[in-house]
């Protein structure tokens, strides 16, 4: 079966795939020719998941998952969350996000967060979400230089290392996204 998942990042891309059922063919939003922004304009994760796999279905055609992660700190009320990739400013850049979180972080205690990954997958005209959370707490300083996004200031619970300083394997074991694919195959396959 050939399944659209409706994103340009490689990175979440290579996370999802090693995870994917073999009978289970990834096109990518490159592979069906789509160079659009698609439009996120919800102000939940779980609502732009759903739109991002909407959108696809109906303007290409293909069945289609979507996914949608926010970043959700305790102390500032769950900011970042929805407004992750832009926490920063329009240009989406993770450095940029990083040191603005720290900063307003900056002498608080209590420095509980957690991954929340939403995807939307649209299926035989029905509508399915999954969700998968990784708790965690922001560290004070940047740490390793695996992964991508805030992975370097992410320290899951129970661990000493950052998600930066993880395998792939290991992140995917116990992170939110890798809890999302997992409930999706598992979908999938029954
Ligand atoms: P989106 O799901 O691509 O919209 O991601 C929102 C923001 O969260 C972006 O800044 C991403 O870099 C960041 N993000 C998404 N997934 C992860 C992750 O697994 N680790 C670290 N940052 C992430």
């Amino acid at each position: 079966m050939k399944l659209v998942f409706a994103t340009n990042n490689l990175n979440k891309l290579k996370e999802v795939q090693v995870l994917m059922p073999s009978h289970i063919q990834l096109l990518s939003l490159s592979d069906i020719n789509c160079t659009e922004d698609i439009p996120e304009t919800s102000d939940t994760i779980e609502g732009n998941a759903i739109q991002k796999a909407q959108y696809i279905k109906e303007k290409y055609g293909y069945e289609c998952f979507a996914d949608d992660t926010g970043l959700e700190v305790e102390a500032i009320n769950g900011d970042p969350g929805v407004y992750s990739a832009r926490y920063a400013g329009p240009e989406k850049d993770a450095d940029n996000n990083m040191n603005k979180l720290l900063q307003e972080l900056k002498g608080q205690v209590n420095r509980d967060a957690q991954f929340k990954t939403v995807i939307a997958l649209e299926l035989n005209n029905e509508l399915k979400t999954f969700t998968g959370i990784c708790k965690g707490t922001i560290t004070q300083d940047k740490q390793g230089d695996g992964g991508f996004g805030y992975d370097p200031i992410f320290l899951p619970k129970g661990y000493t290392k950052t998600f930066a300083e993880l395998s792939l394997a290991e992140k995917n074991r116990i992170g939110h996204r890798g809890k999302a694919v997992q409930q999706l195959i598992k979908f999938l396959n029954n």
